[in-house]
């Protein structure tokens, strides 16, 4: 790993500068090579355990469209726009995703992915640069500008399809919509 980024993943694991430092076991920083960025949610309980993303249940469904789309996980580097686990779940608050937007910003800004995947409505709210939380379905299927300039693509969250399996296919169709507008065309 970079050292830039060495450097701030040491920042996020002593981080504390919202409240939900208090409940963490570990903040989840995120991993992978790139050169793409994928920023889903929030970590779960099995990614506050290990400190990885996407490492339990919607990790699992995330390993298996990604395998189905044609593309690696490690070809992503792959992170949440909040940090540290929110108690049982629930749904990270502004002022959270606020605390903790620096940290990704850095991350863009050292990596510089030629573009982003966006997992669910508050990563695809963040990365739009929106302060009223978006409706997935009116966004999908098209290229965005992000808040960094880059090109951002968005689809459900991947644990969505744990409540509706209907959801999978779009989340498929969306992968391979990016499969084909960025990944089929960079990763030569
Ligand atoms: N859900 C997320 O949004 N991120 C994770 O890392 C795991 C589950
Ligand atoms: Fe810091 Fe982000 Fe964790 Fe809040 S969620 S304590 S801002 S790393």
């Amino acid at each position: 790993m970079n050292v830039l980024l060495r450097d701030l993943k040491r920042q996020v694991e002593n981080c504390t500068r919202c409240p939900l430092h208090k409940s963490r076991t570990r903040a989840v920083f995120g991993e992978g090579d790139g050169p793409f960025f994928m920023v889903g949610e929030a970590p779960g309980r099995q990614e506050d355990i290990q400190g990885r993303p996407f490492v339990g249940q919607a990790g699992r469904v995330l390993d298996e469209l990604l395998s189905q789309s044609g593309m690696e996980r490690n070809h992503f580097f792959i992170t949440n726009v909040v940090k540290c686990r929110p108690p049982n779940n629930r749904n990270p608050r502004p002022e959270e995703i606020e605390a903790c937007k620096p940290y990704l910003d850095r991350q863009v800004n050292i990596l510089k992915p030629p573009a982003i995947l966006a997992l669910g409505r508050f990563s695809a709210t963040t990365l739009l640069g929106r302060d009223k939380l978006i409706t997935l379905r009116d966004y999908r299927g098209r290229v965005h500008s992000s808040i960094y300039g880059i090109p951002l693509v968005i689809t459900y969250h991947p644990a969505s399809v744990l409540r509706n399996p209907r959801l999978r296919n779009m989340i498929l169709e969306d992968f391979r919509f990016f499969y084909r507008e960025f990944y089929s065309t960079i990763l030569r």
